[in-house]
């Protein structure tokens, strides 16, 4: 730390979850001063810092978490910053904005290299662009979703990596199928060709309560077993890839890493506060 009083990065997500997030256009938010480059250097460190401690506390090789980057409301800058210190792997939940952001950061660097993850709820008319411009889906939880991404991934692109996502929450989260209704899902990414299965990802609902963080990540990792038992029969190939739990944020991800996350997906804690929306 860098004894700068900063809020609770913690906290400040909670809050934000709570007020929930809205697909707003660009120019619809606040305007926020963001990290220079050397707090962005200094936040990635602290970060990579607690994802090592986390992973060694719970016996693991810390190389075997990977850092998403949540870059969802920040710009091509940010990104291609921190593209510079090295991060690959950029998450977007918008589907217009990370279009976008794609090409800023393809025009500028054509040379970065960067891997676009899908992570929001995807609409059916916005499958064809994500299975266009993507890398990876974590979002996947229905059957037609599985299938139109299947079928729009294009030829000359290599196989869409795909998780699906589950609620592990029960009633206190909407997104997500229900973890009986996995299976089906994940055979419907299976069957597809130009699909790969990697595993699970869950958002469990915020909590502070360390117990029941620990609770619902590891009913995402017996989901995922789940899949690795129940598909081993019918679909041999697939079960190879079975090696993704995208879970953990910025306020829970030592929990998520205690619990096997192999993607912890981490927004506030890298780039601070995302702008709040202002309405009108
Ligand atoms: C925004 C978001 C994150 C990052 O959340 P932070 O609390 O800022 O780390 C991770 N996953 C999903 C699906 C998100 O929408």
């Amino acid at each position: 730390m860098n004894g700068s009083p900063s809020p609770d990065p913690a906290r400040a997500a909670l809050r934000e979850h709570d007020a929930g997030e809205r697909v707003v256009p660009s120019e619809a938010r606040e305007r926020v001063v963001p990290p220079g480059a050397q707090g962005l250097a200094g936040r990635l460190a602290q970060l990579r810092a607690r994802i090592d401690a986390a992973a060694r506390c719970a016996g693991r090789d810390p190389d075997s978490v990977k850092l998403l980057a949540v870059s969802k409301t920040f710009d091509a800058d940010l990104v291609l910053a921190l593209a510079e210190l090295g991060q690959r792997a950029f998450g977007e939940n918008y589907v217009q904005e990370a279009v976008a952001k794609m090409d800023a950061c393809r025009d500028r660097r054509p040379e970065a290299g960067l891997e676009w993850h899908f992570i929001g709820p995807i609409q059916s008319n916005k499958t064809r662009t994500i299975a266009e411009r993507f890398d990876w889906v974590h979002s996947i939880d229905r059957e037609k979703i599985a299938t139109r991404l299947g079928e729009q991934r294009p030829e000359s692109l290599p196989p869409l990596d795909c998780c699906v996502q589950v609620n592990v929450s029960g009633e206190a989260s909407k997104s997500g199928c229900a973890p009986e209704d996995a299976p089906a899902v994940a055979r419907a990414i299976a069957a597809q060709p130009r699909l790969k299965l990697r595993g699970v990802m869950a958002i469990p609902e915020p909590t502070e309560d360390l117990a029941l963080q620990r609770m619902r990540f590891a009913a995402a990792r017996a989901v995922l077993q789940g899949l690795r038992d129940e598909l081993a029969g019918d679909h041999a190939k697939a079960i190879v890839t079975l090696d993704t739990l995208s879970m953990g944020m910025s306020a829970d991800l030592e929990s998520a890493v205690a619990e096997g996350a192999t993607i912890v997906r981490i927004g506030s804690a890298l780039f601070g506060h995302r702008p709040r929306i202002v309405a009108g």
